[in-house]
């Protein structure tokens, strides 16, 4: 049989019940004959913690002694996950991303993975042990340890399941898969059964946290099957795949970004400044220009680099990013309806941009779940809208 590998998130090996239920299920995928990889998270929201207890004692934290730190939360999981399996009699053993052979460039907190040399993986499989990997976490070039950015543990999952030919990688999570929005904000979205990694891939850039934006990345260059399912239900989940044949609906999913920034500066004219250089490691969610003016949408990690002194100084807004994914996402018709419902429902589009696949609204972080809800209204709920049509997507 194949090798299958699973990545448990947080909540699911959070506490000693969990993991037992974790357990259970990886000995029974063995049991069937399986090989199996489990990559797993730092239990809860440990992560968190460890984080707030750096910036108790330090203003800014040395990023590498960070990357130290935070690794520790994922080998609390692996090591008891590996105890518990043993203590089960399914053999297991566990390991850090570095004894694993995940490479990555220097970049301290939000490193790239270079390369993946599984060795010790395929030697303990062929043993017929399950492996247990401490998601989030490699070693960098010069030999340090570091992390892949929050909620990396995706990342490994992937990167290994394209290192050892996996038959597929499922990553169980605390919802059913992915939904038409954020379930726990959105009570009336929809589990989709298939996504393109292309609408995926979006969706998770723009602040869907149910998938890492590097994990889809991977799973498309390397044509890995991606189911994204509850931990502990036999639901079928969602699978991530290339462009499914057939009809689709023009609108796939919304996701919501709510520590966004808006960068502005003013370009050219009477006390403009020249275009600026963002550093090469900021990756800009989008960039309009408008009226002597560049705006561009960071991340957290964006909006620090811009307040480097060595920036060209912006002004920085906070701001929530409302994103409508699909293929007709782009279309004037979108964009006019998206920004009326917005409106209607007393919000103020503060930016508006349209990509091929997507609408970005910039707004308010105040009330921008309410929003959220009113877009969804609008394109899964109206009735006779597409919600009856396509994949159900
Ligand atoms: N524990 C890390 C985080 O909280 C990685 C992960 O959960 O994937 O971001
Ligand atoms: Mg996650």
């Amino acid at each position: 049989m194949g090798t299958i590998v699973q990545k448990y998130g947080g909540t699911s090996v959070d506490g000693r019940e969990k993991l037992l239920s974790v357990a259970k299920n990886v000995a029974a995928l063995r049991s069937a004959g399986n090989d199996v990889v489990v990559v797993v998270s730092a239990p809860g929201l440990m992560t968190d913690g460890l984080i707030r207890d750096a910036h108790a004692l330090a203003e800014s934290p040395s990023q590498r002694e960070l990357d130290m730190l935070m690794t520790a939360g994922e080998r609390v999981s692996m090591s008891l996950l590996s105890i518990a399996l043993n203590a089960m009699g399914c053999p297991a053993v566990s390991f850090t991303g570095s004894q694993v052979g995940i490479i990555t460039d220097t970049r301290h907190t939000d490193a790239r993975i270079l390369e993946v040399r599984p060795f010790r993986v395929i030697q303990e499989l062929a043993q017929g042990n399950v492996v247990v990997v401490g998601g989030f976490q490699g070693v960098s070039t010069a030999k340090d340890v570091t992390t892949l950015g929050r909620g990396g543990s995706d990342t490994t999952a992937v990167v290994l399941a394209a290192a050892l030919g996996a038959e597929r990688c499922e990553i169980l999570t605390d919802v059913a898969g992915v939904y038409t929005a954020d379930p726990n904000l959105v009570p009336a979205s929809r589990l989709l059964e298939v996504v393109s990694y292309e609408d995926m891939h979006e969706l998770a850039r723009l602040g869907a946290s149910v998938l890492k934006e590097d994990a889809v990345t991977f799973a498309e260059r390397h044509g890995i099957k991606l189911i994204v399912k509850a931990s502990g239900s036999d639901t079928q989940g969602t699978i991530v795949l290339s462009e499914p044949l057939g009809p689709t609906a023009p609108i796939t999913g919304l996701s919501l970004h709510r520590d966004a920034f808006l960068a502005r500066w003013r370009v050219g004219g009477d006390g403009g400044v020249g275009i600026p250089r963002l550093d090469g490691n900021v990756r800009p969610l989008f960039t309009v220009s408008t009226g002597g003016e560049v705006l561009v949408a960071l991340d957290e990690t964006g909006s620090r680099a811009v307040r480097h002194p060595t920036h060209e100084p912006a002004e920085l807004q906070e701001v929530a990013l409302l994103c409508a994914v699909g293929p007709g996402a782009g279309t004037a018709e979108t964009v006019a309806a998206a920004a009326g419902a917005i409106t209607e429902a007393g919000g103020t589009p503060l930016v508006v941009c349209a990509g091929c696949r997507s609408i970005v609204l910039a707004l308010e972080r105040n009330g921008s779940t309410d929003m959220l809800r009113s877009l969804h209204a609008l394109f899964f709920e109206a009735p006779g809208g597409q919600v009856s049509g396509g994949r159900g997507a």
